[in-house]
């Protein structure tokens, strides 16, 4: 049994395989593995819990990501898995399962889309959680798959350029677990959140305006509280500044304490990406 005042961080990195335009453009397949934990870009090693070179399978990325988390869910931790890289370098791939969305700060149920801004309140406990969103009732992994279904699509109704869009938002997937021993009358709660990132690319300054603008400050505020929240908990600092983000904020409770973090730390492989790989490398080395 795992010791309950022990918050657990892991950091894994998973590459991709080069894509087709990757491979058409001439791109060199720059990073060199060593062992199952270190990575090494342009002679410089980054070091993790666990590095995936990119023939991995989902099944070897599970089992060393999720299976323990969600084993300890059952137990009744919280948990919370992130994906964090650049648009396109297998966020979404990672996670399985793109239901609420935070984008521009604003907080939209992806399984009732007539909520568009929902707001964060604090339970008696004082743990923060998502006002009116919508709860679903589930039994079986089916009916999970079925809801998940559900966020997605509503999540493209709603939007004309879905991979534009997915890389402007962060999406938050909760699964509650409430068990209960008949015999015992034993009570058991854990939550797990899956949480797909917006892409951490730098949004180019020369053009963009407006509203344009306004989105990237937002998602570099948020992924950086996010970087803050991390590292502060990795150091062990007293003071954890949860409240500077809508996302760590609701996040508050299956982040710190009794907490599994996993964050996959996704990247591609392109001579082409290496400035905004290596800014992802250095994101995932803050939280260790
Ligand atoms: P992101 O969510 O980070 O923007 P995606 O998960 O959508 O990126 O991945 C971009 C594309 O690359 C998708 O077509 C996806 O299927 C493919 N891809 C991503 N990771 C892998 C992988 N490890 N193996 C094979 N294909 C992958
Ligand atoms: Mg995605």
């Amino acid at each position: 049994m795992a010791d309950p005042a022990e918050c657990t961080i892991k950091v894994m990195c998973r590459f991709r395989p080069l894509n087709s335009s990757e491979v058409t453009r001439g791109d060199k397949y720059i990073p060199k593995f060593q062992g199952d934990e270190t990575v090494v870009i342009g002679g410089k090693p980054y070091m993790f819990d666990r590095v995936f070179q990119s023939n991995t399978t989902q099944e070897q990325v599970y089992n060393a990501c999720a299976q323990k988390i969600v084993k300890d869910v059952l137990e009744g931790y919280n948990g919370t898995i992130f994906a964090y890289g650049q648009t396109s370098s297998g966020k979404t791939h990672t996670m399985e399962v793109s239901y609420f969305e935070i984008y521009l700060d604003k907080i939209r149920d992806l399984l009732d889309v007539s909520k568009t801004n929902l707001s964060v309140h604090e339970d008696k406990n004082r743990v923060p959680y998502v006002k009116g969103c919508t709860e679903r009732f589930v039994c079986s992994p089916e009916e999970v798959m079925d809801t998940i279904d559900e966020g997605k699509s509503n999540r493209h109704v709603a939007v004309t350029n879905m991979n534009e869009h997915s890389s402007r938002s962060h999406s938050i997937f909760l699964i509650n677990v409430k068990q209960e021993n008949t015999q015992t009358e034993q009570k058991l709660s854990g939550k797990l959140y899956l949480v797909d990132l917006a892409g951490s690319e730098k949004v180019s300054k020369t053009g963009a305006e407006g509203a344009v603008l306004d989105e990237a400050k937002n998602i570099n505020k948020s992924l950086s509280s996010l970087g803050n929240v991390i590292s502060a908990l990795a150091e062990g600092t007293a003071y954890i500044p949860y409240r500077d983000s809508k996302m760590t904020r609701i996040l508050q409770d299956s982040l710190g304490g009794n907490c599994r973090t996993t964050i996959v730390i996704c990247c591609s492989p392109s001579s082409y990406n290496e400035a905004e790989t290596k800014s992802t490398l250095m994101f995932g080395q803050r939280a260790k």
